[in-house]
């Protein structure tokens, strides 16, 4: 194996709280093992446009604490081509970069596979999305920021929704998963919680009418998650007039404000090991792994493990939530 001399880091894809401090992890453990480090911004499309500089200590000062990533992010179509790739290799050689770490969601996972594969170069994946959906891993950096934001504004919606007597839907992101959904609901003490992974398998509405929601109660909260498979908050609220009318409904959708903020402590611990273990991996000759976290502990994930397979959530927590919700 060709000894790594120069890393390239990237943030990629959906920004995520924390992708900062793993930045800031992976720059700092790189130079302690005697590595070079060079900056990539804009994700993916940095790199066909050339966009690279040199990192050092001092460029990673003072950002554990910020949400977002120094290094923007972006999405970047000519990268799904061979072509894009070539050019993206070519820049990325010019610069004499060895190995490559890339923070990023699903997506951008997918991409450091096929360029890893194609151009037989050492790529490590750290989890960076809010979402949690990458399999192998526990948890990915942001989701925990993700999900406190998601109860603080829960907290905020109830003391108004307490005032009246309504139907709340709160839609949340998680187009494929609905760990924000779920989690956010047990958080916040929301009544229940409408997700893609058993949509195809209930009527998760018509449940929550039937057993779930008692008129009675002051109010109700329903988180939502935003996928199309639930037909979000939107959709919902829609299916309640049509199908349940005199229940007094509302929709409030989160949106971006759930990617923003500081990180929490656990993301920014959570980026640091990660940052630190990608090094640690790389010097450990580990190529095209994604790194996760399993019961505390440090794993690593191949790319394709990480990316395939769906994720499941524990469904026990359903129960949980249908429980404490009497
Ligand atoms: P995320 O990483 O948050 O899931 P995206 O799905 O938008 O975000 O992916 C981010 C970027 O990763 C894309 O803009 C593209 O450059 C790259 N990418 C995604 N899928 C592929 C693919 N199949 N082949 C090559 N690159 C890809």
């Amino acid at each position: 194996m060709a000894e790594i001399k120069t890393i390239g880091i990237l943030t990629s894809g959906g920004d995520a709280p924390g992708m900062n401090a793993a930045i800031r992890a992976v720059t700092r453990s790189a130079i302690f093992s005697g590595l070079k480090v060079k900056g990539i911004y804009r994700g993916y499309r940095g790199l066909i446009t050339n966009e690279i500089v040199d990192f050092h200590t001092q460029n990673v000062s003072n950002i554990i604490q910020m949400g977002g990533t120094i290094l923007k992010t972006a999405r970047c179509k000519e990268f799904q081509t061979l072509e894009g790739r070539k050019l993206a290799y070519d820049v990325m050689r010019s610069h004499e970069i060895d190995a490559l770490v890339v923070i990023g969601g699903d997506g951008s996972l997918t991409g450091a596979r096929i360029f890893a594969n194609e151009f037989n170069f050492p790529i490590i994946g750290l989890p960076g999305t809010i979402d949690n959906d990458l399999f192998g891993t526990d948890s990915t950096i942001g989701y925990d920021t993700a999900l406190n934001t998601i109860m603080d504004c829960v907290d905020k919606i109830r003391d108004t929704a307490t005032s009246h007597e309504r139907l709340f839907f709160i839609e949340v992101m998680g187009r494929d998963a609905g760990f924000l959904a779920l989690n956010g609901a047990i958080a916040a003490g929301a009544e229940a919680a409408i997700i893609p992974e058993i949509s195809t398998e209930v009527d998760q509405l018509a449940e929550l009418i039937q057993n779930g929601f008692r008129k009675s109660k002051n109010s109700s909260i329903v988180l939502v998650a935003e996928s199309p498979v639930t037909g979000g908050a939107m959709g919902l609220a829609e299916r309640v007039k049509n199908e349940y009318p005199g229940y007094d409904v509302r929709v409030s959708i989160l949106g971006h404000l759930q990617r923003g903020g500081s990180p929490t402590a656990v993301d920014r611990i959570l980026a640091s090991r990660m940052g630190a273990a990608a090094i640690d991996a790389l010097m450990d000759d580990q190529r095209n792994v994604m790194i996760g976290i399993k019961n505390d502990e440090i794993v690593y994930v191949p790319f394709t493990r990480a990316i395939k397979k769906d994720k499941p959530i524990n469904r026990n927590l359903l129960e949980t939530l249908r429980r404490l919700s009497i």
